[in-house]
């Protein structure tokens, strides 16, 4: 058990559901830099599996540490997750529980949790999550943007072609837009959402729970100057406004414009055409009779 002084409420929880089970998968959310964000649920089932598996075995070890929590651990990471997920699914069969812990946040949220969960759903193994810190949804709450609807987006591809592609896809999205980002990428990154989105609130939320916790609000073109003078540094989540609601007649676009504004962004002539008849809402054979008039 840990050694972290607990309230009169932990001590006294010997509630069955909150005993660990033999054979499950625990995702345990972790700080994503303030190393008080731990819930009791979170030190009480780490101290209480069987092994831990880590994405990052130094840095877990600092967090275990901070609540006397020792356990033999496992790594988990992206170049690896093949093998080592099989093998951590075959001690989860076994009877063995497992706490999985990423680099920081909710484990499967940009991150490869994602393809544990995966496996052990195809094999059998009950998975149980424990909630709480997240990137995305701090960032979320602290933008000031609308909180009501919003999209997910994670990382964006570092291929250019596919991430103007992505971009374009999105440009239309009347929910706030949600993105991960790292620093040295941030310019590159703003400079094609820009090209595709226009000018858009955005708030940059920085190291968000740590001492230089910072969110900036901005538009894109203002960041894009402000970005060129003051070096990003630092983690960082986007939070995007939405697109204006309003369909593409209304914006005065004809049909063989809207199709060529996806061909511009990289999409193939069919694509466009796809994309731009969902747009409207009307066949694709109608558009592609008009481009091909
Ligand atoms: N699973 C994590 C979660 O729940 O948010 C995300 C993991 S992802 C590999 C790492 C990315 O999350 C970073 O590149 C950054 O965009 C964002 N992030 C993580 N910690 C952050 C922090 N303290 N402040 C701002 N962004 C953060």
């Amino acid at each position: 058990m840990s050694s972290f002084k607990t309230n009169e409420w932990e001590k006294t929880d010997q509630t069955e559901h909150n005993k660990v089970e033999p054979g499950a998968l625990y995702l345990v959310a972790t700080p994503i830099g303030n190393l008080a964000d731990m819930t009791y649920r979170a030190v009480k089932i780490l101290s209480e599996v069987d092994f831990i598996a880590a994405e990052d075995t130094r840095n877990t070890p600092k967090l275990l540490g901070r609540y006397g929590i020792k356990k033999p651990l496992v790594s988990y990471f992206e170049h690896n997750k093949r093998e080592r997920g099989e093998y951590i699914v075959s001690r989860l069969k076994n009877g063995e529980s497992c706490a999985l812990v990423t680099d920081a946040g909710t484990p499967a949220i940009s991150d490869p949790g994602e393809d544990l969960v995966v496996l052990c759903r195809q094999s059998g193994v009950k998975v149980i999550s424990l909630p709480g810190p997240c990137a995305a949804i701090t960032a979320l709450t602290l933008s000031g943007l609308p909180t009501r609807h919003f999209v997910f987006e994670g990382f964006l591809t570092t291929a250019r072609g596919q991430r103007k592609e992505r971009l374009n896809q999105l440009s239309d999205e009347t929910r706030t837009l949600i993105i991960y980002e790292a620093p040295h990428k941030l310019t590159v990154t703003l400079k094609d959402i820009y090209e595709a989105f226009g000018d858009r609130r955005v708030a940059f939320c920085r190291e968000l729970t740590k001492i230089n916790e910072e969110v900036r609000v901005m538009t894109l073109s203002e960041a894009l100057s402000y970005y060129e003078e003051v070096k990003p540094r630092g983690e960082f989540v986007l939070v995007i406004e939405g697109a204006e609601e309003k369909a593409p007649e209304e914006n005065g676009m004809s049909i063989a414009e809207h199709v060529q504004k996806y061909i511009d962004g990289g999409m193939t002539k069919m694509d466009a055409i796809k994309a731009a008849a969902r747009d409207r809402g009307i066949p694709k054979s109608e558009v592609y009779a008009e481009v091909n008039k």
